[in-house]
């Protein structure tokens, strides 16, 4: 039987899953060391050694040197953390790519739970990946693979490893298993059922199978030693029996591998060189080459193997990055669903206004270690702010308006303004808007009553003139006067404007102004809903220490205002993202936008404002 597999290395909320490590107690902020990686130097030693090269497939195909994979669980969205995986895995396949030997990175959905996972959260994983701009094709050919289609694999290769005495059914309770189990003080204890024949324990596996069994009545265990002192070395559980309908399998099953046992297995199937996994599968790794070399002595697998390899998780400030938690806020509404954009899922911060390519920005800049460490908020909102700079046009919005009125300007009167939509890319050209009687600019431009350093509008003070500022790309005005409303607030701002101080107009700078602001015309200004987004969470840390998540969550992290903008927002397309002037990088939101009626998320302020 095991000959048969001889050429093999083709091309869950599992309860054995370590649990990820509480998330580091004394936050390091900021950017983690950069280095060319750890994982690099390995990758090259390898190439250099020779250690993969010249390969081949079950078919006799050449395959590459270097083949990494990205394994989500179908069970939630991608988030900010998966991103940093998708760009080492993918990224390092797409760099040793156009070295000889090359190398290429599978797509693999780890869908071996079948009661957690769903099509739909499969979808989007590809999508957030293609969006995420890598590929899994290589020469022309797909490489998606799920691990379910690996079942009848798997589920051979327990038989043989039965066969060869390395596993056996086990019938205790979950409970005593657990028990059984030990701690890090005390070995753990032999099950009485550790030492059924083979004969008993293929007839009960197949038992197992044929369905025979309720759920927990047998597990299949590895035989290796209870006394380990690695905990997960202590005769790891690998099969389950569940009777659940599995998204792609239907009825098929009704026993399920788990996660330590599949996931070395589809990696050698898959020829998989170098298995990159976070940090806190590192107890695991002495399990993954034990499957795998038992797998070799039965004659399954051959060398060269493949490595797991592990690095250091992201952490974000601000944020959350576990799918149960993120599961857990749109299940219980605290945000508008998994692409609410303060969410840190990929389909969230895309939506919020973010690029790929300021997300690979971000990936990079913040490296790969071994250690973990806390990566601040402002470091992914700066990658956005470097990307947009350079590539989004740029737009006016008041977003918090009151009413300019110009005295002496009629009120049948229009001028043209123009003003360049991206200042370093002059050959986007310009665009048009009027400058009339009435306008409309930001609230905060006018103070009744300046403070000492104020240099934009306020009114004539005794024998001092008002306030004098430019209108961006407009004329030069001097506040005449305020009208207040009857509970005092600012209704109106009245001006002069000086007719020989258009910009771009000969002598238009003999006006020294200390001030500079945007305006709309209340004439054509275009109405559209904006939301300002701020951090989901007040605490920079929310789910580490003994917090409760959710009693941290910023009341404002959602504003939604209506806001005037430049006439020719209002053909903005959905996601065409802009700079607007003195706000910060906004987008066209790109589920609820419609033709001529555009709707604006903040993706990030100009500045860092936290700081
Ligand atoms: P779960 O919470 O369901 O256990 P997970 O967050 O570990 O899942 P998976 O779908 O198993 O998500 O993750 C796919 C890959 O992404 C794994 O290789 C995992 O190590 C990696 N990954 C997940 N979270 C992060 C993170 N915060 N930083 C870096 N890599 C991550
Ligand atoms: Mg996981």
């Amino acid at each position: 039987m095991g000959r048969i597999f001889l050429l093999y290395n083709i091309g869950m909320s599992q309860n054995s899953k370590p649990t990820k490590p509480t998330q580091p107690q004394m936050p390091t902020t900021g950017h983690a060391a950069e280095s060319s990686n750890f994982l690099r130097q390995i990758i090259d030693n390898d190439l250099t050694g020779g250690t993969y090269n010249h390969r081949t497939n079950q078919a006799g195909e050449s395959i590459p040197a270097i083949i990494t994979r990205f394994p989500p669980e179908p069970n939630g969205y991608l988030h900010i953390g998966h991103a940093k995986s998708i760009c080492l895995n993918f990224g390092l396949a797409k760099d040793y790519g156009i070295l000889p030997g090359g190398a290429r990175c599978n797509m693999r959905l780890d869908d071996t739970n079948p009661v957690k996972e769903d099509v739909e959260y499969a979808e989007s994983i590809l999508d957030a990946v293609h969006w995420l701009g890598f590929s899994w094709k290589e020469n022309g050919k797909e490489h998606l693979y799920h691990a379910s289609d690996y079942f009848d694999h798997l589920y051979e290769f327990a038989e043989i490893l039965i066969k060869n005495s390395k596993a056996y059914v086990d019938s205790q309770t979950a409970d005593q298993i657990h028990e059984n189990r030990g701690n890090f003080n005390h070995p753990g204890k032999n099950s009485l059922f550790r030492n059924r024949e083979p004969e008993e324990n293929l007839r009960l596996f197949r038992e197992m199978r044929a369905g025979k069994f309720k759920d927990g009545e047998h597990v299949l265990r590895l035989k290796i030693d209870m006394e380990h002192p690695n905990i997960v070395m202590r005769d790891p559980v690998v099969y389950r029996i569940r009777h659940a309908e599995h998204h792609r399998t239907g009825n098929k099953w009704c026993i399920y591998p788990l996660y330590d046992f599949t996931h070395c297995i589809s990696d050698a199937l898959e020829n998989i060189s170098h298995s990159i996994c976070t940090l806190e599968f590192e107890n695991n790794r002495p399990l993954y080459d034990w499957v795998l070399n038992a797998l070799k002595e039965a004659g399954v697998f051959k060398d060269p193997l493949p490595h797991q390899y592990e690095f250091a998780r992201l952490n974000l400030t601000h944020t959350i990055t576990s799918k149960r938690k993120l599961l857990q806020l749109v299940e219980e509404n605290h945000v508008d669903g998994w692409d609410d954009p303060r969410m840190p899922t990929i389909v969230g911060i895309r939506r919020r206004g973010y690029t790929p390519e300021s997300i690979r920005l971000f990936c990079e800049r913040i490296g790969v270690s071994k250690a973990d460490s806390w990566i601040d908020m402002s470091t992914l909102e700066q990658a956005l702010r470097d990307d947009l700079e350079a590539t989004a046009p740029r737009a006016t919005a008041v977003l918090n308006p009151i009413k300019l009125v110009i005295e002496n300007y009629g009120a049948d009167t229009v001028e043209s303004c123009s003003a360049p939509r991206h200042p370093h890319h002059p050959e986007w050209g310009n665009r048009e808007f009027n400058f009339t009687r009435e306008l409309w600019i930001e609230s905060s431009d006018f103070m009744p009553a300046p403070v000492k350093g104020f240099f934009r509008l306020y009114p004539p003070i005794g024998e001092e003139a008002g306030g004098r500022v430019r209108l961006r790309h407009g004329f030069v005005i001097e506040c005449t006067g305020v009208e207040f409303g009857t509970n005092g607030n600012v209704v109106q701002v009245n001006a002069r404007y000086f007719p020989d101080s258009k910009s771009g107009t000969p002598g238009s700078n003999t006006y020294k102004v200390k001030g500079n602001i945007h305006w709309v015309s209340a004439m054509d200004a275009f109405p559209a809903e904006v939301r300002l987004y701020d951090h989901l969470f007040n605490d920079p840390h929310p789910d580490s220490g003994n917090k409760n998540f959710l009693d941290t969550i910023n009341p404002a992290s959602k504003k939604t205002i209506t806001a005037y903008l430049e006439p020719c927002m209002e053909q903005a397309k959905s996601e065409e993202r802009f700079q607007f002037e003195r706000h910060g990088y906004f987008v066209a939101d790109r589920i609820e936008s419609k033709p001529g009626k555009p709707v604006f998320n903040r993706a990030v302020g100009l500045k860092d404002s936290w700081k």
